[in-house]
């Protein structure tokens, strides 16, 4: 991920970024917070210290960074080009003896192995410490009793809808009965990487498919039940698979880890026509990004973000090679995917519905963005008398208007480069806002144009 680069202002002016939170104060952030943890050595069972400082010890740092970006051994230190500016001549140091890093560049900052993977990978500092320490071999333990049994039927949890996957997997992959799915899968024209990148799957069309397969792997109807596989019935206390005869398409999180699924129907008057996993200890659409875990590496890289509303959508800008491409799970973006974004991007593109709905969706989901990415909207009058924002945090939000009665995962699969050219010409919002207030009125007329001004202005 790139520095942010000062906003410049229309006058040419600019303001400079303040610093991210966390930034430059790594080292005091990991002392003040590895005691949230007790751990045990997974090997020797002895309770060091610090966690952190054990983690720091068993990894080396140049390792750790060599398998993300590749190090050139110069003199006592490693260099390369800096993986947080672009940059032609190597300023990124790896230091050996201290394990920390420094790019000598336009960051000019360093720190440790913590911060270098928080800063690459976007985590928060929780989510480094996790990684690092299963990388390390370090056990984290919840400080009570309480804790740890939370966190033992969570990964409980986390396994059963790993195990789910594989299971509707396979059935797709090979099952009699779901001739039908692959057709449509054809149909839809996602080919077999795709199936596989995504891990689609398939449900029988049995109340008792996924519940026997899934019991005789171990896990309890209970856990089944948690997991939102399984429906409870409220008068008798039995179960029915919640999933019939449906494509299976498992939700992840961030780190690639499955937390639910969007079930379609596979009959044209199905209803509902999606089904998606129930809130779950595990799952709670208003936080997820449907391929995010795809689509990180591509947004970081891109510097931009293409938020679409359907997982068709998603994976069909995938196959075309458009990854920087994630979905909204409901109908309007939430505050808590903003904030997981944002540690990518500050560039977000809205490809929503051209509908009425699908515009109401997308102003509701502007006024989230808004409040999410900062702190304080200027309106500047640019040189086209058109009303714009900017964020001084540098944010840019902008709206892709689709054509009539095209959905992006129609639109790819007609035409790609359309598609490119629809992202690349995405409207600023207040250019949006004005279009589809100015649609159907008179541009002669001077009264209806004020009346369109004072209502952009705040
Ligand atoms: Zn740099």
């Amino acid at each position: 991920m790139a520095m942010p680069s000062p906003t410049r202002r229309r006058d040419g002016s600019t303001i400079a970024h303040p610093a991210r939170e966390g930034e430059g104060r790594a080292a005091p952030v990991c002392l003040n917070r590895h005691d949230e943890y007790n751990y045990r050595d997974t090997r020797t069972g002895r309770l060091p210290m610090s966690v952190v400082e054990e983690i720091k010890a068993r990894l080396d740092i140049v390792e750790v960074i060599s398998s993300y970006i590749p190090l050139q051994k110069s003199g006592r230190n490693y260099k390369a080009l800096c993986p947080f500016h672009s940059e032609k001549t190597p300023s990124f140091v790896v230091f050996p003896e201290s394990q920390r890093w420094h790019c000598f560049g336009a960051c000019s900052e360093g720190g440790d192995v913590f911060t270098f993977v928080m800063k690459k990978e976007g985590w928060d500092f929780r989510t480094a410490l996790e990684e690092l320490a299963r990388r390390a071999g370090v056990e984290l333990r919840p400080r009570t009793p309480q804790q740890a049994q939370a966190a033992e039927e969570t990964a409980r949890l986390r396994e059963l809808l790993a195990e789910a996957t594989r299971y509707y997997h396979h059935l797709l992959q090979h099952a009699p009965e779901a001739e039908g799915a692959r057709a449509y899968v054809s149909r839809r024209g996602l080919n077999a990487d795709t199936v596989a990148r995504f891990q689609l799957g398939y449900s029988l069309p049995r109340w008792d498919g996924a519940r026997d397969y899934l019991t005789a792997k171990g896990y309890t109807v209970a856990e089944q039940v948690k997991a939102g596989l399984l429906v409870r019935r409220e008068d008798k206390g039995t179960t029915y698979d919640r999933f019939r005869d449906r494509l299976m398409i498992p939700i992840r999180d961030g780190r690639g880890r499955v937390i639910g699924f969007g079930a379609r129907t596979l009959d044209p008057d199905g209803k509902p026509k999606y089904l998606n996993s129930p809130q779950t200890p595990l799952f709670d659409k208003s936080h997820v990004l449907f391929g995010f875990d795809l689509a990180r590496q591509a947004i970081g890289r891109e510097e931009r973000v293409v938020i679409v509303e359907g997982y068709m959508d998603v994976m069909q800008a995938h196959q075309a090679g458009f990854e920087n491409v994630v979905a909204q799970m409901g109908t309007a973006l939430t505050e808590p995917q903003l904030r997981q974004l944002q540690r990518y991007t500050k560039r977000l593109v809205l490809a929503l519905d051209p509908d009425a709905a699908g515009v109401q969706a997308t102003l509701r989901g502007v006024a989230v963005a808004q409040e999410t990415l900062a702190e304080e909207w200027t309106p500047v009058f640019d040189p086209r008398g058109l009303v714009g924002y900017e964020a001084r945090l540098g944010a840019e939000i902008r709206i892709l208007r689709l054509p009539q009665g095209y959905d992006p995962d129609d639109l790819i699969r007609q035409s790609p480069r359309r598609w490119a050219e629809l992202v690349e010409t995405a409207l600023p919002v207040v250019d949006f806002l004005l279009q589809v207030m100015l649609d159907g009125l008179d541009l002669n007329d001077s009264k209806a144009k004020a009346g369109v001004v004072d209502r952009l202005l705040p």
